[in-house]
């Protein structure tokens, strides 16, 4: 039975996570090292909370009762101690998912299951940082997460068969519908978003259109709800580029980034996170190039 989450990250996913796992039901434990992100996270999720009740998504007593089930501290090590359930929401970079499975396994209890919010990476090689393979799944949220109706859970090759169960049972008591499938790199949803994400970038470099109207063609003549730019405004440039950079090591070359993404990544046009990506968010409510 899982009763206590942590999520580690409170970024744009962990707090996500730790929304609809307050909503589910769970005791919720956010844990971030930095103590600003700690704090952004709590205003964010009583803010969602308030619009939840005032569009009538959720009673008020379920808001009270959900936020009374939040928690924010800075040091996993204090808290995975007592946690059924670890879901790890840090940066796509190896380095720190290992850092932090390190961590998770040093200071849980041995009945702990381990998730990691990964888009694109091996929950089988995430779960050898840590030594509890058979209970080490990926569940894939998607942003934003209150939103968004699906996990992608991932098995990795020593996944037991009572670890997918028990995900699939948490990820439905938050609301969301499940795949459950096998790990490979990207999974299904991130292969082909990334895909065609990076090659609006192309596009965008070539000449070819405008942002708006390169997301207005996807929109109205494919029928996607969200046109590239939009969703990689969303999801964070940084975010895109790491996952291309791992798919590209892993699948080869049509996972190469685009240049022009590179060059944004670096001049720190994050996306809304940070006011400006593809579009400016800090003119107005319009969205206008550059
Ligand atoms: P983010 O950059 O918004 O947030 C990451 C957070 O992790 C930050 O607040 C950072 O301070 C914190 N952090 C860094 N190192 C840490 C550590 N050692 N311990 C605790 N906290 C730490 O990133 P995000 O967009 O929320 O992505 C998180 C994960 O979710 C990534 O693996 C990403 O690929 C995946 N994901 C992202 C999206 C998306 O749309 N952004 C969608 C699905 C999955």
């Amino acid at each position: 039975m899982i009763k206590r989450i942590v999520v580690v990250g409170s970024g744009l996913m962990g707090r996500g996570i730790a929304y609809v796992g307050a909503v589910g039901g769970f005791n919720v434990t956010v844990v971030d090292i930095h103590e600003t992100a700690l704090e952004n996270a709590r205003q964010e999720i009583e803010r969602m909370f308030k619009k939840g009740v005032s569009i009538g998504k959720i009673s008020s007593d379920q808001a009270t009762q959900a936020l009374n089930n939040l928690s924010y501290i800075p040091e996993l090590s204090e808290v995975a101690c007592n946690a059924d359930l670890i879901i790890e929401a840090v940066p796509e970079e190896l380095d720190i998912k290992k850092r932090v499975f390190e961590t998770m396994e040093e200071h849980a209890s041995a009945h702990c299951y381990f998730a990691t919010n990964t888009s694109t990476m091996s929950p089988t090689e995430i779960a050898s940082f840590a030594k509890r393979p058979e209970r080490t799944i990926a569940m894939h949220f998607f942003n934003p997460v209150h939103k968004m109706p699906l996990v992608e859970i991932v098995r990795g090759l020593e996944t037991s068969d009572e670890t997918a169960e028990v995900i699939k049972e948490v990820a439905v008591k938050m609301g969301k519908e499940t795949v459950v499938i096998n790990e490979f790199p990207g999974f299904v949803t991130s292969r082909i978003s990334a895909l065609v994400g990076n090659e609006a970038f192309f596009m965008l470099q070539e000449g070819l259109g405008t942002p708006e109207e390169i997301d207005k063609a996807i929109k109205l003549g494919l029928n996607y709800p969200m046109g590239p730019f939009e969703l990689v405004d969303l999801v964070g440039l940084d975010t895109r580029l790491n996952n291309l950079n791992y798919l590209h090591s892993k699948l080869g070359e049509k996972y190469r980034p685009a240049p022009l993404l590179e060059q944004y990544v670096k001049a720190g046009r994050l996306g809304r996170k940070t006011g400006k990506g593809v579009y400016d968010y800090t003119i107005e409510e319009e969205w206008v190039k550059k």
